[in-house]
């Protein structure tokens, strides 16, 4: 096959788009979807300065990277989970990719905190996945505030968001549903804008990508994302998608276009309050439905030794 660009001989075929590319040609279409990600769901502005959540896997280093080739300035986020078998070895391709680069990485140290996922995990009342999503959202939030950055952007690519999106619907999750957009406002002040500029590109482009620029990741996934539900959504669509290629993309593309017919319900902000408005939580200071954000009452609970009957994951 050819180059569908400069007809030399293509080494990535992309069947979603009838095209195949030389390195140097895929490398300017991963860039182009960047930039009509950027405008169809108008995610940068010239006065933003982003702060990208970095874990040391490919998506998160290749969106740095990109973010930094097309001029936008970005610091990088790494949280470090304290999770044995992965962290260690994340943590050090995320260092390594921006002492390469000369880039500004920060580092929140949870183990060092006291407050390494694994140990916080038995006083969730939810399972290991949503104590760890607790405690980074804290901490994305607190970095972002603290280094006056205006956005968070985050590495989910096409995949993880189309995979996502059918598991929403698949369960009619009518508040989810509507919060399932590229770009997320602040809810509240000291709560960051999200966005998602990968949202153009499937998980195969950015492996491509990566290793065609170079870049150093860590190939293994958390130990606890193993049997994860969204996987197995993500398994059905590429099945799909290897049968009818370009459905991917539609799915999500059309949703997006139908997605303000969801209205968000309660019970999906961040605390699972219901209803109520937002409020300083009383022992950090952050917005919290409630009276303490759900951050500080798992701290709270790990300081009392009480552990909650919380469901394991898979790996635990
Ligand atoms: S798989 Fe679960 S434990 Fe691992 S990083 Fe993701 S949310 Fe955290
Ligand atoms: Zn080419
Ligand atoms: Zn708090």
């Amino acid at each position: 096959m050819k180059c569908t660009r400069c007809r030399a001989p293509a080494q990535v075929r992309l069947p979603r788009i009838k095209a195949g590319f030389c390195p140097d040609c895929f490398k300017l279409y991963v860039e182009r979807q960047i930039k009509r990600a950027v405008k169809q769901f108008d995610l940068i502005g010239p006065e933003d300065r982003l702060l990208v959540a970095v874990s040391g896997g490919k998506d998160s280093l290749a969106l740095w990277d990109l973010l930094v080739k097309l001029g936008v300035r970005a610091d990088g986020l790494y949280i470090d989970l304290g999770i044995t078998g992965y962290s260690a070895t994340s943590r050090e391709k995320a260092q390594n990719f921006a002492d390469q680069r000369g880039l500004s990485l920060r580092v929140v140290d949870l183990p060092a905190r006291g407050e390494a996922v694994p140990g916080l995990a038995p006083f969730g009342s939810r399972s290991f996945c949503s104590t760890c999503g607790i405690v980074k959202r804290h901490y994305f939030n607190r970095a972002a505030a603290e280094g006056g950055y205006s956005a968070l952007a985050t590495g989910h690519n096409l995949d993880d968001e189309a995979g996502r999106l059918l598991g929403n619907l698949l369960r009619w999750q009518d508040g989810y549903l509507a919060k399932q957009a590229p770009s997320l406002p602040a809810e509240a002040p000291g709560l960051m804008r999200r966005i998602k500029p990968l949202i153009r590109l499937d998980e195969y482009e950015m492996a491509a990508y990566c290793f065609l620029s170079g870049i150093d990741y860590i190939i293994e996934e958390c130990p606890h994302a193993r049997g994860a539900t969204s996987l197995k959504y993500k398994q059905v669509l590429n099945h799909i998608e290897s049968l009818m290629p370009g459905t991917k993309w539609n799915f999500y593309a059309e949703f997006q276009s139908r997605r303000r017919r969801f209205t968000p319900g309660p019970g999906v902000g961040p605390d699972e309050a219901g209803t109520g408005a937002w409020r300083q939580c009383s022992s950090c200071g952050q917005p919290s439905w409630l009276e303490v954000c759900s951050f500080c009452r798992l701290k709270q609970k790990a300081a009392l030794g009480t552990p909650s009957q919380a469901t394991p994951s898979p790996a635990s």
